[in-house]
């Protein structure tokens, strides 16, 4: 008994230090959780990081240029983060999120932050046309993600309503595009793909009904 203890305590913290520097590493799970399979779990995890990755580039983005654009969507971004981690929460799940602005566990993530930064501070512009590729590849990943008919049904709404936020936002960043007497072409869906979203009407969150006519810059998209 005496023996068998400590050899079981010292087993446990083996299991909770793979588990720490699992997490740690961003490292894909390899176990299922509850209603969860192993794809949906890394899914949700990476979901959570890559809408921090759109809150960190627009705050950071905010304090370089003067455009209200920025700092309304990053707020809406908060939103789905915290939406993320409510859902990592239900599942029992770590939260891969830093929680300092432009740090990232997935090292994909964080490239990606570093060259959409580093575009962002050359123009105005240049900063549009990151915020909307940031949008055009959340609407891509949520889809996917999406797709997988067996996902629960808390987490299919939950990422339903962050792609109805997303094309408000990839629809707003663009009009923003428009405004300065530039045409915006897709850069990582297909035209076809971009020509479905910028036609749909600005979408409220957690309703099916739609709501035209909130133009201008300063709004507010969730
Ligand atoms: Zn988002
Ligand atoms: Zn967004």
């Amino acid at each position: 008994m005496t023996l068998l203890q400590p050899r079981f305590r010292y087993r446990a913290l083996c299991r909770f230090s793979v588990v720490v520097l699992t997490v740690a590493l961003a490292a894909p799970w390899a176990f299922a959780v509850a209603g969860l399979s192993t794809e949906s779990v890394q899914t949700l995890i990476f979901m959570r990081e890559e809408e921090k990755l759109a809150r960190d580039v627009y705050l950071t983005l905010s304090e370089v240029w003067e455009q209200p654009v920025f700092a309304n969507i990053a707020r809406s971004e908060q939103e789905h983060m915290d939406a993320m981690l409510a859902m990592l929460d239900r599942y029992g799940l770590p939260d891969p999120a830093t929680t300092v602005v432009g740090v990232f566990n997935n090292s994909d993530l964080q490239s990606l932050y570093d060259d959409l930064i580093r575009r962002g501070q050359k123009s105005v512009t240049e900063a549009l046309f990151a915020g909307a590729a940031i949008e055009e590849m959340d609407i891509l990943d949520l889809q996917q993600a999406l797709a997988d008919e067996r996902l629960p049904v808390d987490l299919r709404q939950s990422y339903e309503n962050l792609l109805a936020a997303s094309g408000n936002h990839l629809r707003a960043f663009v009009r923003n595009i428009e405004n300065q007497g530039l045409v915006y072409e897709a850069q990582f869906m297909t035209n076809e793909q971009l020509t479905a979203v910028l036609s749909m009407p600005t979408q409220r969150p957690g309703s099916n009904s739609s709501q035209i006519g909130r133009g201008g810059n300063g709004g507010r998209w969730r």
